[in-house]
């Protein structure tokens, strides 16, 4: 990490913070003993901390900020909706001329069959949103028994009741007596963690047919909706096996439930498509959606409704008593649109499919040779790492797991790049503006933080 001159006083931000601030998702106890870390601006894919210290940020922020940091054209965008109308709500029959643009933007780029959007402020209200709408929609069906919804084993959905509840995060759950009852959830397609002692091939027929359990248990009658992201992000980037979707498709196709696939990550170009679902030939019901809808520059979610949903929900006539003080928010809205401008003016989503993706994947792939990861994945631009305590055995996992995740990831802070660890996966999501500079340098910062970390841990 490059010191330049301590341009902030770091000490006592940290002091201040830790007197008033209680942060989301953070070990109380790392937090108390070493202090926050601030970061106090950022620019394209490099943030800058109060010591000076410039740090790529391999995540994009929370996998939100595709564009970059730093584009002037979207503060200006809002700037300028926040002269003209910073808010109003569109309850009661309102609305207003972003919110209307980007809606009409958002159906031009889902699949044909998705016509229609319900905003909200963030991902996990996008899925409570859905948790109402699937319910809702099968009581207008004339099927009111038709409540269940089928999640998976850490998958991730948000952290509000019905965000907690769909997800799959055992942690989670156990703060706040979780989840709601009517929610049920089948093992994840984590093939190194769970399937090793299979093909990935027939592991992915074997996880995905697990869905098919369930619903002949719990009986179709009784099932509303299947719910999934089609790569699991937060989970520890859990690329399915090959089969796995395929597989899925079928019985989807066999069985009259609901497909809500949560493109809260994998939408707005993360894995080269514009939507995840799109990448796997899946077609979705719902969409949840948020992160890079806005790049994160402005906090903005919704659901993408099918036209089949939205006929027999929405333009049935009838109420949906359902919304959010800020669903539709002008300025947000802007936010959106000039995002949006700009992934399409500067092809983003086709560079992560055919110039980016690949080159970092290249590379990424060949960290997998380290004698500390027993596994390198990627698709589009999310990837992981696998550490392992033994490589001839890579299975195996760590004594105490997630240890090792901690060490790499403060480890690779220190050298300058932000990395995540998810257990003793080593996980990544940088903005779609990496440069391949920028690609060799994380790659190199990755081979430094893993070579430290193995000095460390042996
Ligand atoms: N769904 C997925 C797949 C996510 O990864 C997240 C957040 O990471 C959410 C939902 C929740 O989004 P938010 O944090 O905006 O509420």
């Amino acid at each position: 990490m490059t010191a330049h001159s301590n341009i902030y006083p770091t000490k006592a931000l940290q002091d201040l913070d830790a007197a008033h601030h209680w942060h989301p998702f953070s070990d109380m106890k790392s937090l108390n003993k070493e202090g926050s870390r601030v970061i106090i601006r950022a620019d394209g894919v490099w943030l800058t901390d109060s010591e000076g210290n410039r740090i790529l940020d391999g995540m994009a922020g929370l996998w939100c900020v595709q564009v970059g940091h730093g584009r002037k054209e979207i503060a200006d965008a809002v700037y300028r909706q926040m002269n003209e109308l910073a808010y109003y709500n569109t309850f009661f029959k309102t609305t207003h001329p972003p919110v209307i643009a980007l809606s009409e933007k958002l159906a031009k780029l889902a699949p044909d069959h998705i016509n229609t959007v319900f905003y909200c402020s963030s991902g996990s209200e996008a899925n409570d949103t859905v948790f109402r709408m699937v319910r809702t929609y099968w009581d207008k069906m004339g099927k009111p028994d038709k409540k269940v919804i089928i999640g998976r084993w850490n998958g991730y959905h948000g952290s509000t009741l019905a965000g907690t509840s769909l997800g799959g995060m055992k942690g989670m759950h156990a703060q706040g007596d979780l989840p709601v009852p009517g929610v049920h959830h089948i093992d994840q397609p984590y093939w190194f963690g769970e399937g090793h002692e299979m093909s990935p091939d027939e592991f992915g027929v074997h996880a995905a047919r697990k869905l098919e359990q369930a619903i002949d248990e719990i009986g179709e009658d009784k099932i509303a909706a299947f719910i999934a992201e089609p790569i699991q992000g937060a989970g520890g980037v859990i690329i399915p096996p090959e089969t796995y979707w395929p597989e899925i498709r079928r019985i989807l196709k066999e069985r009259d439930i609901l497909f809500v696939s949560d493109e809260v990550i994998c939408g707005f170009g993360r894995l080269g498509e514009w939507f995840g679902s799109t990448h796997y030939g899946m077609e979705a019901d719902l969409m949840p959606i948020a992160k890079g809808l806005t790049s994160g520059y402005l906090p903005m979610g919704g659901v993408m409704v099918s036209d089949r949903v939205a006929e027999g929900l929405m333009l049935a006539g009838e109420e949906f008593y359902h919304g959010y003080t800020y669903s539709g928010h002008p300025a947000c809205a802007a936010a959106a649109l000039a995002n949006l401008e700009i992934i399409e003016r500067e092809g983003l989503v086709e560079r992560v499919k055919s110039d980016i993706g690949p080159y970092l994947k290249e590379r990424w792939l060949k960290l997998g040779d380290h004698p500390l990861v027993g596994e390198a994945r990627m698709t589009g631009l999310v990837g992981a790492l696998e550490l392992v305590p033994d490589k001839k055995n890579p299975h195996k996992p760590f004594r105490e797991v997630g240890a090792a995740g901690v060490i790499c990831r403060d480890t690779s802070f220190g050298n300058g790049m932000v990395m995540r660890a998810v257990r003793d996966s080593m996980i990544i999501s940088p903005p779609l503006v990496l440069t391949h500079e920028e690609a060799d340098f994380l790659v190199a910062t990755v081979e430094k933080t893993l070579d430290d970390t193995y000095r460390t841990l042996m």
